[in-house]
């Protein structure tokens, strides 16, 4: 792999944004057909997730909007397969869940059983089965690093260390002049892949070109910690169990997200704040399972601003954790209506001595109180949906289950493109979560393709 392009001394013919999984894709897609230069912030590939965790998500419904990319759930999954492919050629592990289908049956069946008890309309619980695979945080390096040399072998550029600045068209449509920290570098086409870490310096540079924004829905909500064996009847048929919920008092859409079996709860900096995540190793399980549950918050009037809504969430949730924490309760507190505490944090006889966190009380990680670090809808969607999910899995409620906030997903601004993710700005692209076209590693890495395909339309490849 190479870090040796030269500013200023040619015009590529693609300048991809970004090293995620979006613009590995694409670069994938494109070397070998055209001149091609990867520009990555970090001194590495592999982007945000495909470094962390690495669940590769294989079902159409699953981190992508079918609608937001006008493709068929068919051609998605035939898109995935080969995404899959690419994964596995280059050492991803093959064991794939979600495929048992007489034990997916029979969750189905517990599911539907909890749903025919309701008072018709008032709630709503379903499972959306998946197929995945997991590359695990301590392997997934692994896999992307195969991946990046055989891109650069089939000729793309990588320059790591290198974060683009500015991005200017030397006429509507082109070529690009993308300011950078190491130089300038010229372009006839640009795939902007920047994640959500770079999905507001892109908004602003996107907007500088002329391309129209406009803010889309965001998912604001908790990671929830069990102990393993509570989650391990479904986490063994169904890796990363999908669960979906319309809760009872406000009508709101919830789901699960991201599970992680006997792994860890991460934290997470964005623009100086503290998140929640989660991961899992491959090789080193921990006695606990995470996953979130995200409230999906759209606005109408009199504002539409969601970035800020998130931003604003995060920062007093950080606020109350003591100015720059997490905050993190214990189910039986939350229910009780009183703040979690650091002496009784671990109480035997409140039934707390059960779970262990993986990430326990400490310096940025707060014992408090969910109820006021966070807006009062949202707490009582992610109340009603962890206690849905018991009626299904009862353990979830135990006391000693965790709740740690914020945990915000920042894909919430959305550009008009094409079919091929075509911007109204001819030439411009753009690919992955950071631009609301993905949500997770698979999706970002058809994104890719897509964006590369329009390109090679355009020149008749
Ligand atoms: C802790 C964690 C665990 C996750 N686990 C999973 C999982 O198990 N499964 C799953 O499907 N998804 C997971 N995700 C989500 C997944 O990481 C993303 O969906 C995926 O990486 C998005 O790909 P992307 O290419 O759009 O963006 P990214 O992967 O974010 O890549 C964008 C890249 O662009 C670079 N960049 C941004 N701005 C600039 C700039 N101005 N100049 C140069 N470079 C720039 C960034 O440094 C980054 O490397 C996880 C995310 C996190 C944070």
């Amino acid at each position: 792999m190479s870090g040796t392009a030269e500013s200023g001394s040619r015009t590529w013919d693609v300048i991809v944004v970004g090293a995620g999984p979006a613009g590995m894709f694409a670069a994938r897609s494109l070397s070998g057909k055209l001149s091609v230069l990867v520009i990555e912030e970090k001194s590495r590939t592999g982007g945000a997730g495909a470094m962390t965790d690495g669940k590769l998500n294989l079902s159409p419904q699953i981190g992508l909007d079918l609608a937001e990319l006008r493709i068929s759930e068919e051609e998605a999954a035939e898109r995935i397969g080969r995404i899959d492919e690419v994964f596995l050629e280059h050492g991803a592990d093959r064991t794939l869940y979600g495929v048992d289908r007489e034990r997916i049956a029979l969750w189905l069946d517990r599911v539907s059983w909890v749903r025919r008890r309701a008072s018709k309309g008032e709630w709503d619980i379903t499972l959306l089965p998946a197929r995945q695979r997991h590359m695990g945080t301590d392997l997934a390096h692994q896999v992307v690093a195969r991946m990046t040399e055989s891109i650069a072998k089939r000729g793309a550029e990588f320059l790591l260390g290198t974060r683009v600045e500015e991005i200017r068209a030397q006429d509507h449509g082109g070529p690009f002049l993308v300011r950078t920290s190491k130089g300038e570098f010229a372009s006839r086409y640009l795939v902007a892949a920047p994640g959500r870490d770079g999905a507001y310096w892109f908004r602003e540079a996107a907007r500088s070109l002329g391309v129209r924004t406009r803010w889309g829905a965001i998912d604001i909500g908790c990671r929830v910690e069990v102990a393993l064996p509570v989650y391990d009847e479904i986490t063994q048929v169904l890796y990363d169990p999908k669960f979906l919920f319309i809760t009872p008092t406000h009508g709101d859409r919830t789901r699960t997200f991201c599970t992680n079996p006997g792994g860890r709860v991460r934290v997470e900096i964005r623009n100086g704040f503290r998140l929640v995540n989660g991961d899992a190793l491959k090789r080193r399980k921990t006695p606990c399972t995470n996953f979130a549950i995200l409230n999906t918050v759209s606005m109408t009037e009199p504002l539409q601003d969601t970035t800020e809504m998130g931003r604003k969430v995060m920062e007093f949730a950080n606020f109350w954790g003591g100015g720059d924490s997490l905050v993190v309760q214990r189910w039986g507190d939350l229910t009780e209506g009183r703040r979690s505490k650091a002496e009784t944090f671990s109480s035997a006889a409140l039934g707390y001595d059960k779970m262990t966190p993986t990430l326990p009380p400490g310096p940025g990680v707060t014992p408090g109180d969910i109820s006021y670090a966070y807006p009062g809808r949202i707490v009582d969607n992610l109340r009603e949906s962890l206690l849905l999910l018991s009626r299904v899995i009862p353990g979830v409620a135990h006391p000693s289950t965790t709740i740690y906030v914020p945990e915000i997903k920042f894909y919430d601004t959305k550009y008009p493109t094409d079919r091929h993710l075509e911007t109204e700005v001819p030439n411009l692209f753009v690919a992955g979560d950071g631009v609301g076209k993905s949500r997770g590693i698979v999706g970002a890495a058809l994104n890719g393709t897509l964006a590369a395909e329009g390109i090679l339309r355009k020149e008749g490849k």
